[in-house]
């Protein structure tokens, strides 16, 4: 019988890399997503391979597989701050109703389940790099609690099945991962900062610049998820995935400005509430576990990243 996995968020950036290295792999793909803030352009390509199939369908109705399943990762979920704070309640329900949905279908099928989580569990982090052991520091009721504390219970929920049935269950972390295929108009830093730069329109700063993020390459980052997803006795685990090479908001501009020749000023507008001040992933577990790191380095991932922007342009 063939491997055969169900990918949710299968039309959104990192899903759609994920179908294709399983592909690759030779497992059968069936893709569920219903373009909330993912795309068809990401899979067109993918529609006419026989291992592949693509439900256009909301993960938050009931779920049901047409064919055996053996692995389930729900990756369903809009990540960039602007997509969730506009979609709170799609945001909250693909993490409750959704992750209870899929879970279930992992239990029926006796597959084993991978949770896309996040690094924004740990909230605006007081401790630093950020280790799974930490429990976080999260506003629960702030603008951004919409996917922290979703994710946080989607999290419970997923250890819940883990203890209660002997579910195999997986968690993965991501810290802020950026490639080809990322909306230009997503909002995130990476998108904005490569648009502006090649339209010469400002760049915006959010707050000082002070703030530092750590970014991994989308290949490196589907490397540690396959791993995750195929390697045998991980039942249980959570593990950050990340790149630990970490900036300030102000280096990441000055290194973009030396990428793309652009005209572009430096403009400064307010921080949006609760925005972590930090966020490094501490990655020994993935390294043991994994045999995991990244490989790709800032600036080639990013000439990458400029590439395909300039592709859409
Ligand atoms: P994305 O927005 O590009 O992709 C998410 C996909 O999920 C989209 O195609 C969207 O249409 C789909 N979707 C949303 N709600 C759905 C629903 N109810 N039913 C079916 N499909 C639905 O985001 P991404 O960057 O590819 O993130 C993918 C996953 O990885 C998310 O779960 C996100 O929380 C997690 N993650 C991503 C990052 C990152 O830096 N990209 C960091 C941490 C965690
Ligand atoms: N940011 C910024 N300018 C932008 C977009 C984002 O300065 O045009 C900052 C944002 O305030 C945050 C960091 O860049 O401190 C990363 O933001 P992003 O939305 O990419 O992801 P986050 O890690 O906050 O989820």
């Amino acid at each position: 019988m063939k491997k055969s996995i169900l990918i949710t968020g299968a039309a959104g950036f990192i899903g759609s890399h994920l179908c294709e290295r399983f592909l690759k792999e030779e497992w059968q793909v069936l893709a569920f997503d219903n373009f909330l803030s993912g795309h068809s352009n990401n899979i067109s390509h993918l529609l006419s391979n026989k291992n592949f199939s693509f439900i256009n369908y909301d993960v938050t109705n009931f779920m049901c597989s047409p064919q055996p399943i053996s692995v389930v990762l729900h990756f369903a979920c809009p990540a960039s701050p602007v997509d969730y704070m506009k979609y709170p309640m799609e945001t909250m329900k693909v993490d409750s109703i959704g992750t209870f949905n899929t879970i279930d279908l992992a239990k029926e099928h006796g597959a084993r389940y991978i949770l896309a989580s996040t690094s924004e569990i740990y909230g605006d982090p007081l401790q630093h790099p950020q280790t799974e052991e930490y429990w976080g520091n999260v506003n629960p009721i702030g603008p951004r609690s919409v996917y922290d504390e979703a994710k946080r219970f989607s999290e419970t929920i997923t250890m819940s099945y883990f203890r209660e049935y002997k579910l195999d269950t997986r968690i993965t972390r991501i810290f802020n991962t950026y490639g080809p295929r990322m909306k230009a108009q997503d909002g995130r830093v990476i998108p904005n900062f490569v648009n502006q730069a090649l339209k010469n329109s400002p760049l915006t700063i959010y707050g000082d610049g002070q703030q530092t993020r750590s970014f991994c390459y989308v290949s490196d980052l589907v490397e540690g998820v396959y791993r995750l997803a195929t390697y045998d006795n991980l039942q249980g685990e959570i593990i950050n995935l990340g790149n630990p090479d970490e900036y300030t908001i102000q280096k990441l501009v000055s290194i973009i400005q030396q990428e793309i020749s652009t005209k572009s000023p430096i403009t400064y507008k307010s921080l949006p509430t609760d925005d972590p001040r930090k966020r490094k992933p501490d990655i020994t577990k993935a390294a043991n576990l994994l045999n995991w790191s990244p490989q790709v380095d800032f600036k080639d991932g990013l000439r990458e990243t400029i590439n395909y922007f300039k592709s859409l342009l």
